[in-house]
């Protein structure tokens, strides 16, 4: 077996360093060497540093260490171990110390494969659940008008009963002997870079570094329990296609007796046959017949809200767009309302009585026929 460097010429520190100074060079090797450092990486040196790291990052294990050396931390590198003196042999992952490193290594890297995932990972508190999407098909005027809907669910409730832990009375657990509490294994791995130790969920205790002594009668241990639930959810007056609603605690079910995560629900409007929703403006395309273009009338026009008196005024254009202001949609955050904007589309009749020709007829002959609309365009119109 190859000659181990002393841990703290390994970090370049004094033996009176303080931890602080012994985290902060530690830092430094691991960036310099990380194997993901395509310049100045060096997997062996690494693994070295960390190794150092491990034991004088942690002030106990550094005391047993100036005490006791090298032979202290040799309990794992037993005759059958494969590699000589470069590995991570020298490694406690019994001890709190495994967190700490990844922490630091995430926080440089933000995390990666060797080490396992984040050490939220190890963490066997209470987790919230994650969010869910669920998207549900609104039709339009329930959207400007806002509504409520009744939505049939299946979700994951923390057993009350257990608070969550799965045991009987809810009453203490016991720690997991395979992992000793920790709920995660270290496992080792041959790679590129030697030896690799790479971690993962105990499967005993599913990484909760706890196990049940007596189940819970509710919930058979699990800790939660399915549900199955209508919920009135209101859709708020004014809200639009891909919005969001916040149902608090109906998403995934929490860990360890953590919340539920929480439910959106998107909604999708559905079109309307006539109004068009712009933002909170409508805007609505109504037929007028020509003559009431050309001598100005007053229409009664559907709005969200009802019928509507809008004037046309004598000389109205084809394409024109009439305000009817306050009818639009009501901001979903405050009280004001969109517009509702209308359209007018001038109707021509394709059919005439004898009666009606002769009228048009006759108002034609009070036109210039040198001065219509068509002869100025042709007088004016240049290539
Ligand atoms: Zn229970
Ligand atoms: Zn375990």
């Amino acid at each position: 077996m190859a000659e181990k460097r002393d841990y703290y010429e390994v970090l370049g520190v004094s033996k009176s360093a303080t931890q602080d100074e012994i985290k902060s060079a530690y830092r430094k090797l691991a960036k310099k060497y990380h194997p993901d450092n395509k310049e100045t990486g060096d997997a062996e040196k690494f693994k070295e540093a960390s190794e150092a790291y491990s034991v004088l990052g942690d002030e106990n294990k550094r005391k047993t260490y100036d005490q006791f050396g090298h032979a202290a931390f040799d309990q794992n590198a037993g005759g059958a171990n494969p590699f000589n003196g470069s590995g991570f042999e020298g490694f406690n992952f019994n001890g709190g110390d495994f967190s700490d490193l990844n922490d630091i290594l995430n926080s440089m890297f933000g995390g990666f494969g060797g080490f396992g995932s984040r050490s939220r990972n190890s963490y066997s508190g209470p987790i919230k659940g994650g969010d869910t999407l669920l998207r549900i098909r609104i039709k339009f005027m329930d959207a400007v008008k806002g509504t409520k809907l009744t939505i049939p669910l299946n979700y994951e409730e923390t057993c009350e009963r257990c608070h969550g832990n799965g045991a009987k009375n809810g009453t203490a657990l016991d720690t997991c002997p395979d992992c000793k509490g920790r709920g995660r294994i270290v496992t080792q791995q041959r790679t590129i870079f030697g030896m690799m130790q790479s971690e993962s969920a105990c499967p005993r205790c599913h990484g909760t570094g706890k196990i049940i002594r007596e189940s819970c009668p509710e919930c058979a241990g699990k800790g939660y329990k399915k549900v199955k639930k209508d919920i009135e959810v209101s859709i708020p007056q004014g809200i639009n296609d891909g919005q969001r609603i916040r149902v608090s605690g109906k998403g995934e079910r929490g860990i360890n007796g953590g919340a539920n995560g929480d439910l959106y629900i998107e909604v999708v409007v559905q079109k309307h046959d006539s109004f068009v929703r712009d933002g909170n403006d409508i805007y609505l395309t109504v037929p007028v017949d020509f003559y009431d273009c050309c001598l100005g009338t007053e229409i009664s026009v559907p709005t969200c809200y009802g019928e509507e008196k809008l004037t046309i005024p004598a000389g109205t254009q084809p394409g024109a767009i009439l305000k009817i202001k306050g009818k639009g949609v009501k901001d979903v955050r405050s009280d004001r309302y969109g517009d509702q904007f209308v359209n007018i589309e001038v109707k021509i009749p394709t059919k005439l009585s004898r009666e009606q020709k002769k009228l048009l007829e006759n108002y034609k002959e009070t036109t210039n026929k040198d001065d219509n609309f068509f002869a100025k365009f042709k007088k004016t119109f240049k290539l």
